[in-house]
């Protein structure tokens, strides 16, 4: 298992609000935490700016 320090975060589509990305980011103090970022829609089928939404590994 890894100690903790890690994140995941989801991104979903800010025009049809799939989310589309899973992510993985080490969590460090100070660091700028993004909210958004253009990627590939599949289902938009073009570039769209993503929201992030922070979700915890397992389930
Ligand atoms: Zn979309």
């Amino acid at each position: 298992m890894a100690k903790g320090k890690s994140q995941y975060a989801t991104w979903f589509c800010g025009d049809c609000n799939r989310g589309n990305y899973l992510s993985y980011y080490p969590r460090n103090r100070g660091d700028e935490i993004v909210k958004g970022l253009k990627k590939f829609c599949p289902q938009c089928r073009k570039h769209i700016v993503h929201k992030r939404k922070d979700t915890k590994k397992g389930n």
